[in-house]
């Protein structure tokens, strides 16, 4: 059974644990750098990323995550986890920084203000249709040609893409962990 930890300084922790366990992962709650050492995979929920960042930095946990990046990890960023493993960032703050695991720029809040909240039917290639609950979501405004595009959302100005991997970092938009449908989750385990 594949270890999987989820980053536990802020966010959607637990559902993201739940449904790991529901995806057939052993779960483990990463809070210090050592956690980091026995897993087969990881989720940043989502969350703030201003706040993710902050708090990567003061826990130690930043250099050694980014190290486990670099080294291969299996990753998958939901939301303002996707936000931190992105390459480029739009409306960030000034000094706000990222993994540069996937090769996208993400617009912060890209799906408008008003409407900051909706949820949708996603298609995911191999899966099929899942809910997708976008909450303040990031909009990925350019994607780079090493990045697999999964699922894709047209919110009324055409397909932008939601679910999408790069090799071993995988990003999502939306929140697979807000459901009771853990196939998103069994895909980023059977990957492992
Ligand atoms: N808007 C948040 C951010 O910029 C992300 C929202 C979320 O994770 N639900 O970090």
């Amino acid at each position: 059974m594949p270890k999987v930890g989820v980053l536990a300084l802020q966010g959607d922790v637990r559902e993201h644990a739940t449904m790991l366990s529901q995806a057939g992962a052993e779960v483990s709650l990463v809070k210090r750098a050592e956690h980091l050492e026995d897993i087969d995979g990881l989720i940043i929920p989502g969350g703030e990323s201003t706040t993710i960042a902050y708090l990567l930095t003061t826990s130690g946990v930043r250099e050694a995550l980014d190290k486990k990046i670099k080294d291969g990890l299996n990753v998958l960023g939901t939301c303002a986890g996707l936000i931190m493993l992105s390459s480029g960032i739009e409306d960030g703050r000034s000094d706000q920084w990222s993994y540069n695991a996937i090769d996208v720029v993400v617009k912060r809040n890209g799906y408008g203000r008003q409407i900051a909240s909706f949820e949708t039917d996603i298609v995911v290639k191999g899966i099929g249709q899942v809910p997708g609950v976008f909450i303040r979501a990031p909009r990925v405004v350019s994607v780079g040609s090493d990045v697999e595009i999964l699922a894709t959302y047209d919110h009324g100005d055409g397909e932008h893409p939601v679910l999408m991997r790069q090799g071993h970092a995988w990003g999502c938009s939306f929140h697979p962990e807000l459901t009771n449908d853990s196939r998103v989750h069994e895909l980023f385990v059977k990957s492992l």
